[in-house]
């Protein structure tokens, strides 16, 4: 299959060689930007909740999706960290990020008491 745009090998699934990838992402984080700037939510065309970059449906449609996401890997016994597949052994997370996410305790442990 060669890319839409040119006469390009495609690579992936979107029918894009690299280089029209390259160019579509860099064309999403744009819009991406802009709709920041503007307050406009990233997932839809409504203004997005204050502070935020998605809009309040938006928000509660990504919660709702990735709560469905968690429970089903959970239940699956696969680490819930987003885009991991690891087995978990009876464990939240897989080994990885079990150790990722002490280590990241201990160091909010370490910045709290240099606070102080
Ligand atoms: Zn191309
Ligand atoms: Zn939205
Ligand atoms: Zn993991």
């Amino acid at each position: 299959m060669s890319c839409m745009k040119c006469e390009k090998k495609a690579v992936g699934d979107l029918g894009l060689c690299k280089i029209h990838l390259v160019e579509r992402r860099k064309y999403q984080m744009r819009m991406r930007k802009n709709r920041i700037k503007n307050k406009v939510c990233t997932g839809c065309n409504k203004p997005a909740t204050i502070g935020k970059v998605r809009c309040e449906q938006c928000r509660l449609e990504d919660r709702r999706r990735y709560k469905t996401r968690y429970d089903a890997k959970k239940a699956a016994g696969l680490c819930v960290y987003e885009g991991c597949q690891l087995p978990t052994h009876g464990k939240a997370q897989c080994d990885k990020h079990m150790e990722l996410q002490r280590k990241y305790i201990a160091k909010k442990r370490k910045q709290a008491k240099k606070g102080k």
